[in-house]
């Protein structure tokens, strides 16, 4: 799809590139390109592109740090925004003031340095602020959600506005905040020892890098805990680590896992995807649903 650069008000032209492949802004690195991708500067170009986008009714996705994607092939027929630019990170006692852009394990290092305890939880989990809080990023130690004060976002109607942390429905690696575009967060935690929360945190990192394939492209877990379960441990039972399709293969070390072995494109995965439903569907009687959110949406069963 081409989209013209004159869809957007002319200050945010020079922000803005056609035809962006979007597999190396992907921890996969699959995927095609992007019709536009925009890289906002301030708040108010956000909301001013989210304006621009809903007149012309081109769809709007937001970019992380694309750690838990799946782009298609054929890439992406709308706008991308990348928050990248905004990546700046305050910290004020206990409270941390953080941009949606900044990287989540520079967070994490910030909040150690600062005797901020609680966030060296997310040690390990790679990506964006902004998309920690799309997705309710954490794991057994503790999800971002537990830190939120109040996030600022730019809303489904396009306007900036501020969310007290009640204001928001956070879920099992969800939340309301996909519906719109997170530009800031506010976090606050408790008081800690800067070496001891460090501590902490390199041990956190340690147990994910002993249990995950930290060194292959993945975009983390594909496929979300059904209640009480493990997906990991059903796709191990159900056979399938090892299983491949194309480039695309059930990690060896985790199987809830799929791993790009390097010439990988999406419709392996998706087709690899819809093998292990249906062999955890046949085995357990369970109906995994992806983890991995997929651009533009599609179901790997479909
Ligand atoms: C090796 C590996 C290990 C992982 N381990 C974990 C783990 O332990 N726990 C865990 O929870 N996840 C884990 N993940 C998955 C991933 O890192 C998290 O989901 C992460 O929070 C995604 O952040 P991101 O910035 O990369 O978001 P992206 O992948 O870029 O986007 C993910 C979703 O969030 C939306 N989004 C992104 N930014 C914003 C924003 N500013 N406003 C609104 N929506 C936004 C996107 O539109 C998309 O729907 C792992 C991934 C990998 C590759």
């Amino acid at each position: 799809m081409n989209l013209s650069l004159n869809l957007l008000p002319p200050r945010l032209r020079p922000l803005a590139r056609a035809g962006v492949p979007l597999a190396p802004l992907t921890t996969f690195r699959i995927g095609g390109a992007a019709a536009l991708l925009v890289e906002p500067a301030s708040l108010r170009d956000v909301s001013d592109l989210l304006a621009a986008c809903r007149a012309s009714g081109v769809p709007l996705f937001v970019l992380g740090g694309g750690s838990n994607l799946l782009v298609s092939d054929e890439g992406v027929p709308g706008v991308v925004v990348s928050l990248a630019r905004l990546k700046k990170i305050q910290v004020i006692g206990s409270h941390v003031i953080a941009q949606a852009g900044a990287n989540l394990a520079t967070l994490v290092t910030r909040c150690s340095q600062a005797g901020v305890a609680g966030p060296q939880a997310l040690a390990g989990i790679p990506g964006t602020v902004g998309g920690a809080l799309a997705m309710n990023a954490g794991g057994r130690h503790g999800e971002i959600a537990d830190w939120v004060e109040r996030v600022i976002w730019v809303n489904p109607r396009g306007e900036l506005e501020s969310l007290y942390r009640e204001e928001i429905a956070f879920g099992y690696r969800s939340s309301t905040l996909r519906e719109g575009v997170v530009v800031e967060a506010w976090l606050h935690g408790g008081v800690g020892e800067p070496a001891e929360l460090a501590a902490r945190a390199r041990t956190i990192l340690q147990e994910k890098l002993a249990a995950q394939p930290y060194s292959e492209f993945s975009a983390g877990c594909a496929f979300q805990n059904p209640k009480g379960m493990s997906a990991g441990r059903l796709i191990d039972l159900a056979g399938c680590k090892g299983l491949g399709v194309g480039g695309a293969q059930v990690s060896t070390m985790h199987g809830n896992f799929i791993v790009n072995t390097g010439s990988a494109t999406a419709s392996q995965v998706l087709e690899l995807m819809r093998m292990v439903q249906e062999r955890v569907q046949a085995a357990h009687g369970v109906r995994l649903e992806p983890e991995v959110r997929i651009w533009p949406a599609c179901a790997p069963a479909a």
